[in-house]
């Protein structure tokens, strides 16, 4: 490109708006001029609105008409490594990109000046009297030189309460200034020792190291069994990007996982490191934003949408337990975040990171190819082993109804509490029952809006429709034939399960563990600690607890449905409940003891359930590739589901089966259509949806193609059409 390095006052400028435009707009650039990347406000119609300077303008537009920029922000340009990605991953998602820029600015109040705030620093006299709490605020003001900090952090850091803090500020001892909201970020200390790695994880860590100091791009899958020791090993190859002077990203899947996390960052580096997710306040995400873009952040850990941060030297991006689905995005803008970090460091030229015990077969894949470095922690750390894995064969058990804990679960159980140790059941489904059946009339209830049961969630005293989150009343008439008192719980999910457990161990301590039962992100991460260290006999939880955390006394992990994941017609059924089924089981038997995992299974010959508890994890993902290469699915093919959806069906359907007939694109790229139907959920929220599936040879345009064919479509009233490419789910 010869696109000029700065446009003049007056130049025209073509800039990218986040309203949802086709095309980009001209602009005089304002006074003082402006840089390719600039973010500027621009007006359009009435409003005035944010956007960034794409290149130089195109002229093609009445000279007279053409408003001016009303002003340069003052933030870090966009980068043109940053615009360059932006461009790409709208191109491969086929989202325009006034979407892909919304999402390069989720913080508000960009340009504002920032405003003030207290902080404090160590003062210079000393206070009259000293208490531990008072020594402690100034040897962490003294520890970290002449950093200033919040109220808050120094309070939290200190673990002194704020009024400690103010009587230190009445002394002089401590002291309170205003200062710019959006202050940098602690610097992080690389060569703070961490742990002592064992020979294993530390051939680990030097190749990764090797890699950091290359300075090109490279993709490596860390794989090793949970409790190997990858999050250590990772953490050294931060520490060599932070050496070098560039930013790290680490990517984690879950909010409740970056409380746990961020204590073991600050403890490997010396202070915290910038968080970026959705329970972020709007001023933090703002310092976060801003921070990032002028380099004072050096380390990031977040959710899936802190790939779109500004980052001004990325060397590294993490992606920790890779193989989780909540790193595909399912609404707004359908980008799998694992492959947007690959895309994002190609570009940059930087490093990623795919750490899991249970990698996803395209990764697995990657690596046979040749196309990733594959590096693999085998043993788990310290004494601790996997643990044995046993099928309950649910046909022999003797079961009562309404009951879901075999008497073999049971005995188990008794015995690891009986020698002091913590048992886990994990139940795959939140809320008290999956179906409320009415015993009069056979129905079930159902959602108003959704074509989805409601769930029946006693701790809410609601019913929930998990598709819309639409709730109601617990009912006593059935809506359909208006019988009292006949409605039937049917089927377990974690509340009923948890009751079942009060009754058969009324002399433990029962923790359970859902992510619909604590308010926020913060009590959860309390109850998560209470657990960890010893607080509770039996653990009941969703797969909130399948992800990375630390129960040291935990030994038993009974699993009440090993069966559920492998229902229904999705084409990873076999590889989550696999990875599903084996992080449970690491949770067994973290420190020293060894532990046990029991399946409960009305299959135990199932390929997969053999395969778990086998332990035979090449044997899988070959037998699981073998399949998919035959039928053509990724990562052996490509595919793109395409939803319809409107308020009455027959429009939608009209819709899908023109654009079946219309398919000579997709031909000419040998793809093909299969559809429509009625997308596995046919009505969310009152819009019923239809649903086209594309598939493809690897290696063909397959997103050029399928823009060629939407192309000419003119969607008319209320009708509705995204696309997803590479869907993971099928609704
Ligand atoms: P993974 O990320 O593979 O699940 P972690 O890095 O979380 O494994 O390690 C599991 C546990 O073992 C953690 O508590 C970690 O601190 C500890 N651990 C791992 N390696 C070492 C080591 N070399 N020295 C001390 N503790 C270690
Ligand atoms: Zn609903």
């Amino acid at each position: 490109m010869s696109d000029p390095e700065f446009f003049d006052h007056g130049e025209l400028v073509a800039v990218l708006t986040t309203q949802p435009l086709d095309r980009l707009l001209d602009y005089k650039a304002s006074e003082g001029g402006c840089f390719p990347g600039a973010f500027v406000e621009v007006p359009l119609g009435p409003r005035k609105v944010l956007g960034v300077v794409w290149g130089p303008g195109r002229g093609d537009f009445d000279r007279a008409k053409i408003r001016s920029v009303i002003r340069v922000l003052d933030v870090a340009p966009m980068r043109e490594e940053m615009r360059s990605f932006l461009g790409r991953a709208a191109d491969y998602t086929l989202t325009p990109m006034p979407a892909m820029l919304r999402l390069a600015t989720r913080a508000p109040g960009l340009g504002d000046p920032p405003s003030m705030r207290k902080i404090y620093r160590l003062g210079d006299r000393a206070p009259d009297r000293m208490t531990d709490a008072r020594t402690r605020v100034l040897e962490v003001l003294r520890d970290y030189g002449g950093l200033a900090f919040t109220l808050k952090e120094l309070a939290e850091m200190a673990g002194v309460t704020s009024s400690v803090i103010k009587g230190l500020v009445k002394q002089g001892a401590v002291r309170e200034e205003d200062s710019p909201r959006d202050l940098p970020f602690p610097r992080l200390d690389p060569d703070l020792s961490g742990k002592d790695l064992t020979d294993d994880q530390a051939a680990a860590a030097a190749t990764l190291r090797a890699a950091m100091r290359s300075d090109t791009y490279g993709t490596t899958l860390l794989k090793g069994v949970t409790g190997s020791g990858k999050t250590e090993v990772y953490l050294e190859a931060v520490a060599e990007v932070l050496r070098l002077g560039k930013q790290a990203l680490v990517l984690l899947p879950e909010i409740a996982l970056t409380a746990e996390f961020l204590t073991r960052v600050e403890a490997r580096f010396g202070a915290r490191p910038a968080e970026w997710h959705s329970g972020a306040t709007m001023t933090e995400r703002r310092r976060v934003w801003r921070m990032v873009g002028q380099g004072e952040a050096q380390l990031v850990v977040g959710a899936r949408s802190a790939l779109f941060l500004p980052f001004r030297h990325l060397g590294l991006i993490i992606v920790d337990e890779e193989h989780d689905t909540s790193y595909k995005q399912e609404d707004g803008v359908l980008y799998n975040a694992r492959d947007m970090a690959v895309l994002r460091a190609a570009i940059c030229g930087s490093q990623v990171i795919l750490a899991s015990a249970t990698p996803s077969l395209e990764s697995w894949a990657n690596a046979e190819a040749g196309k990733y470095d594959r590096l693999e922690l085998t043993a788990r750390f310290g004494a601790a082993v996997l643990p044995e894995m046993n099928a309950i064969d649910m046909r022999a058990e003797q079961m009562q109804a309404g009951t879901w804990i075999s008497p073999t679960l049971r005995r188990a159980v008794l015995d690891r509490m009986a020698k002091g140790e913590q048992a886990l059941l994990f139940i795959n489904r939140r809320g008290y029952a999956p179906v409320t059946l009415c015993r009069a009339c056979g129905q079930q209830i159902g959602c108003d809006h959704c074509d989805a049961r409601m769930v029946e969630h006693r701790f809410l005293k609601r019913l929930m429709c998990h598709q819309c989150g639409e709730t109601k009343p617990v009912l006593e008439t059935c809506p359909h034939c208006e019988v009292e008192g006949k409605l039937a719980p049917v089927g377990p999910g974690i509340e009923r399960l948890a009751e079942e457990a009060e009754a058969a161990f009324p002399d433990a301590n029962i923790a359970v563990l859902s992510s619909d039962m604590f308010g926020s992100a913060r009590a959860l991460k309390a109850k998560i600690e209470e657990i960890a260290e010893g607080e509770a006999d039996i653990i009941i939880g969703t797969q909130l607890v399948a992800k990375g955390h630390n129960f040291p006394k935990l030994t038993l992990v009974g699993v009440i449905d090993a069966d559920l994941g492998l229902q229904g017609s999705d084409l990873r059924a076999a590889e989550r409940t696999f990875q599903l089924m084996r992080q449970v089981a690491g949770r067994a038997g973290r420190a020293e003891r060894p532990g046990q995992a029991l399946l409960q299974t009305f299959q135990p010959e199932h390929p997969v359930i053999r395969a778990i508890l086998s332990g035979d994890e090449i044997g899988f993902w070959k037998a699981e590739a073998a399949e998919r290469q035959v039928a053509g699915v990724p990562p052996y093919g490509r595919m793109a589901g395409i939803i319809l959806s409107g308020p009455e069906v027959g429009p939608v359907f009209d819709l899908g089966n023109a654009m079946a007939r219309n398919d000579a694109p997709l031909r000419q790229i040998g793809a093909q259509v299969f559809g429509p139907a009625p997308a596995p959920i046919a009505r969310i929220r009152g819009r019923h949806r239809v649903r086209l599936l594309v598939k493809a040879p690897k290696g063909v345009p397959l997103q050029e193609a399928i823009a060629r064919w939407i192309a000419p479509l003119r969607l008319k009233g209320d009708l509705r059409l995204s696309v997803d490419i590479d869907p993971q789910s099928f609704y």
